[in-house]
């Protein structure tokens, strides 16, 4: 019960990654108000409709949760992926926006919040393809690089407000964004990794939970891979 009384958001909290967050911090006592655009299945979790994109409808979800958010995980995303040669501006645009600009609006929405409570545990959901490059993944490497700089800028002026914001960059993860792809790009991945397994849903969790709790009173800044050695 690492979380008990604890108020936490998760972006796109709906499935996937953010589902699974959802539900361990829901198993270790937290109030968990999932923001995400379609409602999935979170029993015990307080769904509220958002669009990270827009940062008019993150400042409405923002101002419902009465003051009182303990925890944010910025885990909303999309792909959409092209060479950058044939990339639309919309394409370029949606990623970006979402992605990045999300966790931006979030993290401005919610730190003012967290600072009039003394503190609070920021975690943004970037990816190993931020640090490395991937091939047709402009908008989504970029997106997921700004990410890092927003942590550790984050990191430097919310510090002393008590709040601390970390980045967990998982590799390749078996979820509905992973099973979009062919079969080849997904063997490919597991090939790549040191430990012969993609990185779980429950693995990604793992290692939020652990920046989210009073162990990483510490550790701010940073960027944790969750990835099975796949980029080493
Ligand atoms: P999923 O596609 O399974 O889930 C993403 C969730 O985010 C969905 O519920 C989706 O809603 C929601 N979402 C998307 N756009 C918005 C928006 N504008 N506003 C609110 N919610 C939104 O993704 P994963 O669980 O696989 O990924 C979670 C995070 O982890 C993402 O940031 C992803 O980039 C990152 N990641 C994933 C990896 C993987 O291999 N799966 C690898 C590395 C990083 P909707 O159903 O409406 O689209």
């Amino acid at each position: 019960m690492r979380f008990e009384a604890k108020r936490a958001v998760i972006t796109g909290g709906s499935r996937g990654i953010g589902r699974c967050i959802a539900q361990r911090l829901l198993r270790e006592g937290a109030r968990v108000h999932v923001f995400d655009r379609v409602a999935g299945e979170a029993p015990g979790a307080a769904f509220h409709t958002v669009d990270v994109d827009d940062p008019a409808s993150v400042a409405r979800a923002v101002a419902s949760l009465d003051g009182e958010v303990d925890l944010l995980v910025n885990n909303a995303g999309i792909t959409r992926d092209r060479t950058l040669m044939k990339m639309t501006d919309d394409e370029w645009h949606a990623v970006v926006d979402t992605n990045l600009g999300g966790a931006f609006y979030m993290l401005r929405a919610v730190a003012p919040l967290m600072a009039a409570r003394g503190g609070g545990r920021v975690v943004n959901i970037s990816s190993i393809n931020a640090l490395r490059g991937k091939f047709g993944q402009a908008n989504y490497t970029a997106a997921k690089a700004g990410m890092i700089g927003l942590t550790k800028t984050a990191a430097r002026e919310l510090g002393r407000k008590g709040i601390t914001v970390n980045a967990v960059a998982p590799g390749m993860v078996l979820t509905d964004m992973a099973r979009s792809l062919p079969a080849e790009a997904l063997e490919r991945s597991r090939a790549e990794t040191a430990l012969g397994e993609l990185a779980t849903p429950e693995d990604v969790a793992a290692a939020v939970l652990f920046l989210l709790s009073d162990d990483a009173a510490a550790i701010t800044g940073q960027v944790l891979q969750v990835d099975a050695g796949q980029y080493t």
